[in-house]
């Protein structure tokens, strides 16, 4: 089977998910991959869809029985992680699995899949400008939007390690770019 991952990383209000669901639409026969996590839904999210929320203490419990190819504390009790019976799911289902996860966990996972993993790194243009779209986005509080932007300012650091670096200044360009990337790869890897 030649079913590849590609992973999107980037720090928070980079414009990744917006991306991600640009390329679900596209002609690449991709499956989103539904990581879980130990935080609350957000607005309208579902158990199954955005996430599989589980408790922390569930969390632990799966991570204690090897469940997970990665996971991390992306902020402090908040658990993320992509499980392995979903990536083996999508894989075996026939479909490319589109990973949107944080940049630490991208260059785990690309680690583990080496050849068949592409990583790309979605750069917001700068410090600046994410501040401004979180402020826009206004689903998280003043404090949570700092720790976001200390985090960004950490996650910027990682951009070199990762395939592929894809500047978000204008979001068309940028999923036009991110496709014609995609498209090569798995044409390369065929
Ligand atoms: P949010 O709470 O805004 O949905 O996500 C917060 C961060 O967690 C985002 O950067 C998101 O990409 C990351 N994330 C989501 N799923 C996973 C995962 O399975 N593993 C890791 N390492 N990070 C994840």
């Amino acid at each position: 089977m030649n079913n590849k991952l590609i992973i999107l990383s980037a720090p928070s209000g980079s414009g990744k998910s917006t991306i991600a669901n640009y390329l679900l639409k596209q002609d690449l026969n991709l499956k989103f991959s539904i990581s879980a996590t130990s935080r609350k839904p957000r607005g309208t999210e579902k158990d199954g869809v955005e996430y599989y929320f589980l408790s922390p203490e569930e969390f632990k419990e799966r991570i204690a029985k090897g469940e997970f190819l990665e996971y991390e504390e992306v902020y402090k009790d908040h658990f993320y992680g992509t499980l392995k019976s979903e990536i083996d799911r999508i894989l075996n289902e026939g479909y490319n699995a589109v990973l949107d996860i944080d940049v630490v966990g991208g260059c785990n996972i690309k680690k583990l899949f080496g050849e068949k993993a592409l990583s790309i790194f979605i750069q917001p243009p700068s410090i600046e400008e994410l501040r401004n779209r979180l402020e826009q986005r206004s689903t998280d509080s003043p404090e949570i939007i700092e720790k976001r932007i200390e985090k960004a300012e950490f996650e910027l650091g990682f951009a070199q390690q990762f395939d592929k670096i894809i500047v978000n200044n204008n979001l068309e360009t940028a999923q036009k770019e991110s496709l014609q990337t995609i498209k090569n790869f798995i044409k390369q890897n065929d």
